[in-house]
């Protein structure tokens, strides 16, 4: 990180202030529009490529749950917010397996796990004194050659490994869908994801399953409809990003 970005101007704190509120509202009516309760979506914001001072300028407005993509990156950026208390931080980005340790002893949740191995590792490597690591299964929904993600039909077996593994509790899914401007689309994407959940949580009644983690800055009013529990705002919170 440059040095000028380590620094949040007075400007940018105000501008991410007003996002956040202004993010809540958008939550609230989009809960509203889809008859679900106020309590049953949150927001995590997702803060790659942004310095420490603005997820500071976040939580100050009371934003509690970050998401970070670069393992590095977010690692420097915890270690300059250690006085913030009651952050939660979540790991959202692509894992490879040599940084499955770092992963598990500094995050309380992963978005991203869509295989065995990585499960795994990430178990054996969760320090016992933290309590188990929460885990979204990423589910590759759009079927995209190039995209990270359990395929669909491979789920259930994967769910039934993590579920295995003493230090991970799964919690639901995630997925990045295909981007697409057309809210029909966008209801398509996310509804298959619900359907996937629904399905593992009859099968699997006995588990901690809770969350779907579905929507981002531009098709959160969707993801609401089709029952996300967490979306995950960057843009709409923190600005573009270079
Ligand atoms: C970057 C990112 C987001 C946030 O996307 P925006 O369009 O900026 O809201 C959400 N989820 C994941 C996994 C991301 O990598």
């Amino acid at each position: 990180m440059s040095d000028q970005q380590s620094h949040a101007t007075p400007d940018q704190s105000h501008a991410i202030k007003g996002n956040i509120v202004a993010m809540r509202h958008r939550l609230e009516q989009a809960l509203v529009n889809a008859g679900r309760p106020a309590d049953s979506a949150a927001i995590l914001a997702v803060s790659k490529t942004k310095p420490a001072a603005m997820l500071r300028a976040a939580f100050d407005v009371g934003q509690r749950l970050f998401g970070e993509n670069y393992l590095q990156e977010a690692l420097e950026k915890q270690r300059s917010l250690t006085d913030l208390d009651g952050i939660e931080w979540h790991y959202i980005g692509a894992i490879q397996s040599n940084k499955t340790r770092d992963v598990a002893e500094h995050f309380s949740w992963v978005h991203t796990v869509d295989r065995e191995k990585i499960a795994r590792r990430l178990s054996e490597a969760r320090p016992p004194a933290m309590g188990a690591l929460d885990i979204c299964l990423q589910v590759n929904i759009s079927r995209e050659e190039s995209k990270s993600g359990v395929m669909p039909e491979a789920l259930s077996a994967l769910a039934e490994q993590v579920l295995a593994l003493p230090n991970l509790r799964l919690r639901g899914l995630m997925a990045i869908p295909a981007a697409s401007d057309d809210p029909a689309q966008q209801h398509l994407s996310h509804a298959r994801l619900r359907e996937l959940f629904e399905e593992l949580t009859r099968r699997h009644p006995e588990a901690p399953l809770d969350t779907l983690s579905m929507g981002m800055s531009g098709d959160m009013e969707a993801a609401i409809d089709e029952g996300a529990t967490l979306v995950r705002l960057g843009t709409a919170i923190f600005g573009s990003r270079d």
